[in-house]
């Protein structure tokens, strides 16, 4: 069982090498940790402070994000501190409806719905929970990580206790920062070099506890209002977000005093309806650091990108790296002579689809921050005549452990989750394990010696029926191969021609599904 807190200096920290080090016990740190463990690691997760961050910060997670959840078996109970939600609203200085974007009714592409909101603190306090349920994950809080050495087998670190009272050593096969945007752990890499998107605004940023439910709208709505663009969020009935846009020449600190806060918050609540959670200035960011990796030492979520608020994907970028990352960690502690290949992927991968989310958000955030009125007109009548053009991406993963080509789009991207006749879903199915989808009339016309090849590999054929079927005749192909976190290695149109690909000679490094490390089911 987890243990957190409470560390006697020198004896509870220099236990025996860990295989994993994750620094950071934000989302992302328990994400990956809770992972890593599920997967059989050893975790320490190194955490500055004490509890959970009350602040709230995120408020929107998508449908990929609640399949990481699922992959956790978290996401049932995500599902009492989640909303479902999707609506966006556009609405001219005068109110006036500019453009709806709805999304589609039901569940979407991973078997979710697309949107949900949520206060941040209840979903740590969520994955904490998980995290605890594992055995080989433990936690110390009141630590921070100041420095570490690298060498031929893993990785030393100097932790000292936040109270600056005690110091101590830890050693790791491998560390992740997951410390956020100060990261300690990129400096230390010296990996402070960014690719920048260009939108670096202070918003204010206000939540408000309602008293009773009022009359606003039931979804997002951003206030195309060029004396003070805006964003009204639901989030659920009794809590609101309000992203006011910091003017030219207002200075932050002045702007949050409560009496202006509450002038600010006029058009939608008074203080006899609500009491303000807080209110804080924000200077966002777009921000990708252009490496993810140093040896041993990897980075992710808030460490290696930075992203405005408006697509509500900073937390989800971070997820995804957890489980991109994970299984790959899996991998190099039970193959170290794949260690390298295997771990080099994780930032090729992920940096051009985190990438992608990033440089959207700059986009959708260009719409709502124009300030001259001019410009906010020609805005708003464009935004009436041709709508706002963005389909949310399902981007591919850069080069790694895929095979990318012209001709084969779903490769190297995340495939949906099917519902099966059964009525269980695809990821229930497969587990944390590489799974393979075959349309039932390859998986039946399959000879005894492939089975038997497949058997050898670890490989079990799953017969793809209904959508998963409709998936795999969309991509004019008969067979998929799916990594853990469920993008697609590679398809095939027949079994010969799967047969061929999985026995071929490994190009860049690609390691074997069948060589990872035995796994537990499903959870
Ligand atoms: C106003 C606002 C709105 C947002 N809205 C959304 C949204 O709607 N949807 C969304 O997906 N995202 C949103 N985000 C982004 C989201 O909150 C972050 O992306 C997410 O919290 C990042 O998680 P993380 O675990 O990577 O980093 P963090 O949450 O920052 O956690 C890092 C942890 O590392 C610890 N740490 C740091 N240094 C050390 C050290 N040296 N040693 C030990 N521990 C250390 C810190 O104490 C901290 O606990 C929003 C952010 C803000 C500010």
């Amino acid at each position: 069982m987890t243990q957190t807190a409470a560390i006697e200096p020198q004896q509870r920290i220099s236990a025996p090498t860990v295989d994993v080090a994750v620094i950071g016990y934000g989302p992302t740190g328990a994400a990956l940790a809770h992972l890593l463990g599920q997967l059989g690691l050893s975790v320490r997760v190194i955490e500055r402070n004490i509890g959970v961050l009350a602040i709230p910060r995120a408020v929107h997670l998508d449908g990929e994000s609640m399949r990481i959840l699922q992959s956790m078996g978290l996401a049932s109970r995500a599902l009492s501190v989640l909303r479902p939600g999707a609506n966006m609203e556009w609405v001219n200085a005068t109110g006036q409806t500019l453009l709806v974007r709805t999304s589609e009714p039901g569940l979407g592409p991973h078997g979710w719905h697309n949107d949900y909101y949520f206060h941040q603190p209840d979903l740590e306090r969520l994955l904490r929970w998980g995290v605890a349920q594992l055995d080989g994950v433990q936690v110390d809080e009141g630590w921070a990580l100041q420095q570490l050495r690298q060498d031929g087998d893993g990785v030393a670190l100097d932790l000292t206790s936040t109270d600056g009272s005690a110091t101590s050593t830890l050693r790791a096969s491998y560390v992740v920062g997951c410390d956020g945007a100060r990261s300690t752990v990129r400096g230390l890499i010296a990996a402070d070099e960014f690719e920048d998107l260009g939108d670096h605004q202070t918003w204010l940023v206000v939540d408000g506890l309602l008293h009773h439910p009022l009359k606003l709208p039931e979804h997002t709505v951003q206030h195309c209002d060029p004396a003070r663009p805006s964003t009204s969020i639901y989030v659920h009935p009794l809590r609101r977000r309000w992203e006011l846009m910091l003017m030219p020449g207002e200075d932050a600190d002045a702007m949050l005093v409560p009496e202006l806060v509450w002038r600010l918050l006029q058009r939608w609540v008074k203080p006899a309806q609500a009491t303000l959670e807080r209110a804080a200035a924000y200077t966002f960011h777009s921000l990708i650091a252009r490496r993810w990796q140093q040896g041993r030492v990897m980075l992710a979520g808030d460490a290696v990108h930075q992203t405005p608020p408006f697509l509500g994907q900073g937390l989800c970028t971070g997820l995804r790296d957890a489980a991109n990352l994970a299984w790959k960690l899996a991998l190099a502690v039970a193959e170290p002579a794949l260690a390298e290949s295997t771990l080099a992927s994780y930032g090729s991968e992920r940096l051009p689809h985190a990438r992608a989310f990033v440089a959207l958000a700059v986009e959708v955030g260009r719409v709502i921050q124009v300030i001259d009125p001019a410009a906010a007109a020609e805005r708003d009548t464009r935004l009436q005549q041709q709508g706002l053009r963005f389909a949310f991406p399902m981007p591919a993963l850069g080069p790694g452990l895929h095979r990318a080509r012209v001709h084969a789009q779903a490769v190297g991207r995340i495939a949906p989750q099917f519902e099966l006749e059964d009525g269980r879903w695809s990821d229930d199915v497969c587990g944390p394990h590489w799974s393979l989808w075959l349309d039932p009339s390859v998986l039946a016309n399959l000879t005894p010696t492939q089975l038997a090849l497949l058997h050898a590999m670890a490989l079990r054929p799953l017969a793809a029926t209904t959508a998963a079927q409709r998936w795999l005749q969309d991509q004019s192909c008969g067979a998929a191969l799916l990594r853990p976190d469920r993008y697609v290695c590679d398809i095939w149109p027949n079994a010969d021609a799967m047969m061929a690909g999985l026995a071929q000679a490994l190009p860049e490094g690609l390691p074997p599904p069948w060589r990872q490390r035995p796994v537990p089911g499903p959870t």
